[in-house]
């Protein structure tokens, strides 16, 4: 081993679940399953896994298995690719080999991985083709207590897996753990506390609510530089934007006093990776601006300041409309108490609450995402799992019929289930790409609309991070400028796919993406996740076909096979107002465009990928198509009867 090795060893054996390893062991050793509760920070998800392996490696091979694989889920994919390579690293391995990671569209694990940390949806998806797990000894289920869909998904096939295969272990970890609910849901599995070395955290709350709690967490984060003693800061805000904003006012303000790094899901592992190194002087002091995955997913020592606005982007549900969005909305108080236990890892620290102490004693409960989500994305991976009778399946906590029938009556309409309720081929065929079934359905049909080259490309766009680098400033203007080169007055969809095919012809060169704001990383990836889409479709023998530019048909028929799977988002302008309306049977909802939108005019019909909600309902990526084509694309569901010949068809007859 390297001297580094014996380094991390040291460090490791510091962490509180060393304290309990042999506990661990022998309770891991005597039962089929184990739940294990301990502090943030406190090593479950670096070092548990491998306590796990060691124990794996001891026993005798079974027949039933063929290999010794350790698998330890995430719910988040930035927490699977940064922690598989902490552990590798602590292993004195290289990453990919004996320690690796699966996410979506990116597999980096060989034939000698023996741990694999991978998202809780990818192993969803590897149960879909193998549903007893079987090239796993063991499998771990990581931050639990997050609750998410995939989780709670594989809570209840895990339990059925497990008694088919007495072989195999499961260990359900999380931080703040419903205890009750859990053990009472997996059948008093024996229970591992881990106590935390957390040292006492001082809460500051304001005395009023904060009109601005971007503007107020800037602020706060001065008052501490110029106020407090040394120790490093984190702030929790909402998303990418906000926290780049953020990074770059408080560099401005404070220059080189300070360290500031971002931390959100898509940054490359590199820039990730600076947020665990200690500041280059020891004056500076280290400032980090975080997603909410700085709240139990990845630790960062030497923390003594949080800031905590009270907010995160939550997925919410509303099953009248059945439409799902992205909304600011404030935490619960066991996300605020977590985030305030940030600050006392490693010495005693504050919390700076940027709401009053009333409005933390009224923060309710987050309810888990299964019971804020559109499932129609679940009950196709229910059904490819075999599951049939979705009300008899052990959820945890089961969503709300009308949800159920609603994802249902989506599939139906898609086409993926018949009227017996069965996966149809095409229902098949979508369950095993892996995207959501809007774009599943999208991909399926393009050969039919000879343009799946183009559909490839376009799908692959929408699976990967924004590709218009925004930055703001003096540079904004010459980033609008740049991204309007490639607009096409058709919207957002033809646009990213003249995207794409610049950056084919301009060679992939990242300077090329430099000079144009582009992306590069998210380009590449979408050059990779086209390849993999390629082969699947290849493996469904599926036509590979372009209409050919020259044709008048080229956009056509891509507009067409982009409303193939999207028809059930579709919004109309209401020439009166000026306003958009989506097209529902009931319940049409006002929308606007989002400004990020590429159209140089307000068409009639438009097509729509996202539903986004702030201060108003949005509709984002957007693409203008007929109206005629509804009927024309899926008779079915705008049959006559809904739409009134006077709407639809007569423009069918022009
Ligand atoms: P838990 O899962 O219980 O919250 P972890 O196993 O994630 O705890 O973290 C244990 C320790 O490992 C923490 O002190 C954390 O700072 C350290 N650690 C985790 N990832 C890295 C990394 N990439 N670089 C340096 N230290 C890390
Ligand atoms: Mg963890």
């Amino acid at each position: 081993y390297s001297p580094r090795y014996w380094e991390i060893l040291e460090k490791r054996k510091n962490l509180p679940v060393w304290l309990q390893k042999q506990e661990f062991l022998q309770t891991f050793k005597q039962n089929q399953m184990v739940l294990l509760v301990g502090e943030t920070g406190s090593g479950k998800t670096t070092q548990i896994p491998q306590f796990v392996l060691e124990a794996v490696l001891n026993e005798n091979p079974s027949p039933n298995c063929k290999k010794w694989l350790v698998g330890c889920t995430q719910p988040r994919r930035v927490a699977a690719t940064s922690v598989s390579r902490r552990v590798a690293e602590e292993m004195d391995v290289e990453i990919g080999e004996e320690v690796g990671y699966t996410v979506r569209f990116e597999d980096c694990s060989s034939p000698q991985t023996v741990l694999k940390y991978l998202t809780d949806g990818m192993l969803l998806r590897e149960a879909m083709a193998d549903p007893l797990l079987q090239r796993y000894k063991a499998i771990i289920l990581d931050e639990a207590h997050e609750r998410t869909l995939a989780t709670d998904l594989l809570f209840g096939l895990l339990k059925k897996v497990l008694t088919n295969r007495p072989d195999l272990k499961l260990v359900v970890m999380s931080a703040t753990l419903e205890t009750d609910r859990f053990r009472k849901y997996f059948s008093d599995a024996p229970l591992i506390k881990v106590p935390g070395r957390l040292h006492p955290v001082e809460i500051l709350y304001t005395l009023e609510p904060e009109m601005d709690y971007l503007e107020a967490a800037i602020s706060t984060v001065i008052q501490i530089h110029t106020c407090e003693p040394p120790g490093d800061i984190l702030v929790f805000l909402t998303g990418e934007e906000e926290i780049e904003d953020a990074c770059s006012r408080i560099a401005r303000k404070l220059g080189d006093q300070v360290l500031v790094l971002p931390l959100y899901s898509t940054l490359p592992p590199a820039v990730q990776q600076k947020i665990f190194e200690p500041t280059p002087k020891p004056a500076v002091r280290k400032i980090v601006v975080s997603t909410n995955i700085a709240e139990t997913s990845l630790t960062i020592d030497g923390v003594v300041y949080v800031v905590d606005p009270g907010f995160s982007k939550q997925k919410i549900y509303e099953p009248k409309t059945c439409v799902e969005s992205l909304l600011v909305s404030p935490i619960s108080q066991a996300s605020a108490d977590q985030r305030a236990g940030r600050a006392g890892r490693t010495q005693p620290g504050k919390c700076f609450r940027l709401y009053t102490e009333k409005s933390f004693n009224d923060l309710k409960q987050t309810p888990p995402e299964i019971l804020r989500s559109n499932l129609a994305n679940t009950v196709l991976t229910l059904k490819k799992l075999g599951v049939n009778d979705l009300v008899t399946f052990d959820f945890m906590e089961p969503p709300a019929p009308a949800t159920l029938a609603g994802a249902l009556a989506d599939l139906f309409h898609l086409g993926a289930l018949d009227d017996e309720v069965n996966l149809t081929k095409t229902g098949e065929m979508m369950s095993e790409v892996p995207l959501d079934p809007q774009m599943a359905k999208m991909l399926m049909v393009s050969s039919q609309y000879n343009c799946s080259n183009e559909i490839l490309s376009l799908s692959a766009m929408l699976s990967v991070p924004n590709c218009f680098i925004r930055p703001r400033g003096e540079a904004s203007k010459a980033a609008n400028e740049a991204k309007s080169r490639f607009a096409h007055i058709d919207g957002d969809h033809l646009t990213l796919l003249n995207v794409y095919h610049a950056f084919l012809q301009n060679n992939q060169d990242p300077n090329w993406c430099y000079e144009n704001f582009i992306n590069y990383k998210a380009m590449k990836s979408a050059v990779s996740v086209r390849e993999q889409l390629v082969r699947i479709m290849k493996r469904f023998q599926m036509k590979l076909c372009s209409t050919g530019f020259d044709s008048r048909d080229y956009y056509v028929n891509i507009k067409k096979a982009l409303l193939a799977g999207y028809f059930m988002q579709v919004a109309r302008l209401e020439k009166t107002t000026g306003h958009y309306l989506t097209v529902k049977d009931t319940n049409n909802q006002l929308v606007h465009l989002h400004p990020s939108n590429c159209l140089d005019h307000k068409p009639e019909w438009i097509v729509y990928k996202d539903y986004v909600k702030t201060s108003r309902n949005f509709i984002r990526t957007v693409t203008h198509i007929r109206g005629e084509w509804l009927v024309e694309v899926a008779p079915d569901y705008y049959n006559l009867a809904k739409f009134p010949k006077c709407e639809v068809n007569k423009k069918r007859k022009r």
